[in-house]
């Protein structure tokens, strides 16, 4: 009998009368992911593929369904303020880091063979509208031979990436500016983008026909066990604590506990935050110390340009980080950029900084492709990147502070093409204990703890 039959029957002795809802509620599980998003959706697939019904896997995710009411109309809208849901959709295998590498060209994979993955009985096949236009990186010389060296690693891990000197840029791209510009890296297959919306909700269904449940709740707080169970001879028991597990507001505003065995906090860019409700944020111990994740604001402007480089044009990175990509057939293009640390603005609300286009992006764009000189906003939206302020790179694996807390975020503006690899190492790790396909041990918490960063020198 689980525990949430034992509640069930509890609250039925003492008179209690449960609503049909709240008994559908789970009260305990074996594992317990923390957001539905990309990632969390990901790693429960991977769990109850594994597993079936060898585990109990439960995602709480706060914000699965929203409706909107006006007066002549509803709609149901969810996940608006996911990193997720925001996202630009892009697949890409020009990273400096072997592990970003690999995740990508699993992920391009994983793309090919989806219907095998994520189809489920008697539903429409899954299909994330992978558009395969590929990403061309420009570099001015002082930085020429980051480009070099990340092709060559890049290509000895199979992606197919080849270099471009000003010639060939202006035979291959015949709209593009090459002043300021030394070199290019253009991307031959397994690159673009997809539809976030489709990978997120194919993930989830598939998570769900697999028996993953899904609960519709906020985490506001956690229960601790008294007393650790971690044996290690190196490791004081009164330093490790133990999750009991989370404390869940539900829709209808009445707070649940929701036990487990595993805890793993897959909460996007309100990850360091959830972590500081678990007690997480001295820096002085390795058991308290935080995790390095908040939430960072960036604008995504879609701008219409009829005489555009149109449909063969690559998502383009300009030397400065301005970066943009077709959206569709209709002269269509979505661009932005990352602000610098001082241009950063402030994460209270997702409103769209239209000055930050006029000023920061369109310059840099119209420079790059003069066609862009007459291009008009269209529509604009705003999403937090979940930001690892230590390195900028994801932060998977087990905290220290808890014998059964384990980490998958940080994704720091790459990681909604890194899910499906992250998913299936989360998998790996809970099940086998170890990394089994691909070694991300280097993007453990150790190196926050050790204060050795892991810089991808990649970064849009
Ligand atoms: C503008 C923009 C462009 C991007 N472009 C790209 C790109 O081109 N390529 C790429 O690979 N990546 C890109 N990203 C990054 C990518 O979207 C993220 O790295 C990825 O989606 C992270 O997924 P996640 O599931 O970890 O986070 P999320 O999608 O944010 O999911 C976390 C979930 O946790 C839920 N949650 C939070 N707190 C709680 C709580 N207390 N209780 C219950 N639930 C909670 C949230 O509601 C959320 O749904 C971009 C991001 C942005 C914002």
């Amino acid at each position: 009998m689980f525990k949430s039959d034992f509640v069930d029957m509890k609250d039925r002795l003492l008179g209690k009368t449960l609503t049909a809802r709240e008994r559908d509620i789970p009260r305990f599980c074996d594992v317990l992911i923390i957001g539905g998003g990309v990632m969390g959706s990901a790693i429960a697939y991977w769990l109850k593929w594994r597993t079936l019904d060898g585990l109990k896997v439960v995602v709480i995710e706060k914000d699965s369904t929203v409706i909107e009411k006006n007066p002549n109309s509803f709609k149901v809208r969810s996940y608006r303020d996911s990193s997720t849901t925001l996202s630009v959709g892009g697949l890409r295998q020009q990273f400096s880091l072997k592990e970003n590498i690999e995740l990508s060209l699993y992920t391009a994979d994983f793309f090919r063979n989806i219907k095998e993955h994520l189809s489920v009985k008697g539903g429409d096949p899954p299909d994330v509208q992978f558009n395969p236009s590929g990403y061309l990186f420009l570099s001015a010389e002082d930085t020429a031979h980051t480009l070099v060296e990340n092709a060559r690693l890049q290509r000895s891990l199979g992606a197919k990436v080849e270099l471009l000197s000003l010639e060939k840029l202006k035979e291959k791209f015949p709209w593009l500016n090459t002043e300021g510009l030394f070199l290019g890296c253009h991307g031959l297959e397994n690159e673009g983008w997809f539809d976030p919306w489709s990978l997120l909700f194919a993930f989830k269904r598939k998570a769900m026909s697999l028996g993953a449940e899904y609960v519709e709740g906020e985490v506001t707080g956690f229960n601790f066990k008294q007393g650790s169970e971690y044996i290690n001879q190196d490791i004081s028991s009164e330093d490790v604590k133990h999750l009991e597990g989370a404390q869940v507001k539900l829709k209808d505003g009445q707070t649940i506990n929701l036990n487990c065995g595993l805890m793993v906090l897959a909460a996007g860019p309100q990850s360091g935050e959830i972590g500081r409700l678990m007690g997480l944020g001295a820096q002085n111990s390795i058991y308290t110390a935080p995790i390095p994740v908040e939430p960072r604001k960036r604008y995504v402007y879609s701008v219409h340009c009829p005489d555009g480089p149109g449909f063969s044009s690559p998502i383009l990175i300009d030397p400065s980080g301005t970066y943009f990509r077709r959206e569709g057939l209709g002269g269509n293009y979505l661009c932005g950029r990352s602000p610098t640390d001082e241009e950063e603005p402030p994460t209270d609300n997702l409103e769209v900084d239209y000055d930050f286009f006029e000023s920061k992006v369109w310059p840099i764009l119209a420079h790059r492709v003069p066609a862009f000189e007459k291009c008009k906003v269209k529509s604009a939206w705003a999403g937090y990147y979940d930001f690892n302020y230590f390195d900028e790179n994801a932060v998977i694996g087990h905290h220290p502070g808890f014998c059964n807390l384990y980490m998958a975020t940080g994704f720091s503006g790459h990681g909604i093409q890194q899910a499906p690899g992250v998913g299936r190492a989360v998998m790996e790790m809970l099940i086998d204990g170890e990394f089994k396909t691909i070694d991300l041990s280097r993007l453990s918490f150790e190196r926050y703890i050790e204060k050795i960063p892991l810089w991808e020198s990649n970064i849009v």
